[in-house]
């Protein structure tokens, strides 16, 4: 069989070989890349993002899985002044046909990554998360009777739960942090049938987020000039680059990279600090001073990310860069405004990083950074949890282990065994 697909080093540009590797096996400090062997992007029988089948790197879908949809909202173009903006939405909405029951951009990243993951020999995926990426991973445990190991900091826990009961989820609690959430998830995927799930590095997260701007040029029929979104991690802003990249490649959509226009919310600002100051590498004195008390303060903690994939090669700096990008610091009080805005105009309970988003677009207009009638997408990338709530009952994943920091992990590692042992 053609594989539909080859990995590619963004960096070096060298073809590599062995498709289970997350980091360039040529010493590249730079993410690898998928290029699909079909240039064009035909369009698959499937509703959900397996709609996009040729640009995602998996054979077969998951189904069912949701997937983003794009609208315009006259409402919100008239109290913005814009002639010509699209919204994505990645939650649930049922009237708009929105179906990702929990509720956040997440699960286009999680269906293809379990996917994937059986496809490619059935590894059991960790996952350090410190909520939506949890909640989307165990879904999709829950749905497919797949196995996954969550580990999440202990306050997260009421935040972790799955529409459908789930009977394959390994999840730890840490009496800690993300950080600390992210140092024990290191030493679970080393357990022999484990892998780390990979995070950006992971092609199959950013090609499942890239669908987000596959969905809007194919429903607008063109590549829009900016694209807003707030970012934690950058994953899904490098997402979207890279799908731009595609379909200038498959030459039907436009041939201009849209400008990528990426929002944190103040006083954690690390990716705007950097970038106001053109610089590759956050310094953490500088960009993140009170790291800790700052990350208190934000209204939308999945903006907090303290390791983002901004400085190796084909990440985000790559990205603000070739798409002469913007950076936006959105205070919590715009940030209320904008949650108001969305729930008056498109009628939906907005995710607090989607108000975020919508507040940069409002800031953008202000400052005159882009025309009133210029193409813009505007990525809402969560919300409607109070309608989850409604129709569905929610079953809450309970840890089989909760773990301080600093105790010792050889009981939770031959618990994991154990586990694998029954569900592997
Ligand atoms: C994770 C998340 C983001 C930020 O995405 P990144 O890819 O980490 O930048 C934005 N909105 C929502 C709802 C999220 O869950």
């Amino acid at each position: 069989m053609i594989p539909k697909y080859r990995i590619r080093c963004a960096g070096g540009g060298e073809r590599v070989e062995d498709f289970t590797l997350q980091s360039c096996p040529y010493g590249h400090d730079s993410l690898l890349r998928t290029e699909y062997c079909s240039r064009k992007l035909h369009l698959a029988p499937y509703t959900g993002i397996y709609r996009y089948l040729a640009w995602l790197p998996v054979n077969t879908p998951l189904l069912p899985s949701g997937g983003p949809v794009t609208f315009t909202n006259d409402e919100l173009s008239r109290e913005l002044g814009l002639l010509r903006l699209s919204v994505s939405f990645s939650g649930y909405f049922p009237e708009r046909g929105a179906d990702l029951t929990t509720g956040s951009f997440k699960e286009l990243e999680a269906s293809p990554t379990m996917q994937r993951l059986r496809e490619m020999g059935g590894k059991i995926p960790v996952i350090a998360s410190a909520g939506n990426t949890g909640r989307a991973f165990a879904e999709f445990s829950a749905r497919c009777r797949q196995p996954v190991v969550i580990v999440i900091p202990e306050k997260a826990v009421p935040r972790l739960w799955t529409t459908e009961p789930a009977q394959d989820i390994f999840l730890v609690a840490v009496k800690g942090d993300y950080a600390d959430a992210i140092a024990v998830s290191n030493i679970l995927a080393a357990v022999p049938g484990c892998v780390p799930e990979g995070g950006a590095k992971n092609v199959a997260r950013r090609d499942g987020m890239g669908t987000v701007m596959l969905d809007a040029v194919v429903t607008t029929g063109r590549i829009p000039d900016h694209y807003f979104q707030a970012v934690g991690s950058g994953t899904g802003a490098i997402a979207a680059w890279e799908a731009a990249m595609r379909l200038i490649r498959d030459g039907s959509y436009g041939t201009i990279l849209p400008r990528l226009h990426l929002a944190q919310n103040e006083p954690f600002t690390p990716l705007v600090s950097a970038w106001v100051a053109k610089r590759r590498e956050i310094i953490p004195a500088e960009d993140m001073p009170d790291a800790a008390e700052s990350i208190g303060k934000v209204m939308s903690d999945v903006l907090t990310n303290r390791n983002p994939p901004y400085s190796i090669r084909g990440g985000l700096f790559d990205a603000l860069q070739e798409t002469r990008g913007h950076m936006y610091s959105v205070p919590n009080a715009e940030g209320a405004d904008a949650e108001k805005l969305i729930r008056e105009t498109v009628g939906i309970d907005p995710d607090p990083a989607a108000a975020i988003a919508t507040a940069a677009l409002v800031q953008a207009i202000e400052k005159d950074i882009i025309g009133h009638d210029d193409h813009i997408l505007l990525n809402l990338t969560g919300g409607g949890y109070e309608r989850i709530r409604e129709d569905f009952t929610l079953h809450m994943v309970s840890p089989a282990v909760v773990i301080r920091p600093d105790e010792p992990r050889e009981f939770l590692v031959t618990k994991l065994r154990g586990w694998i042992a029954r569900h592997g």
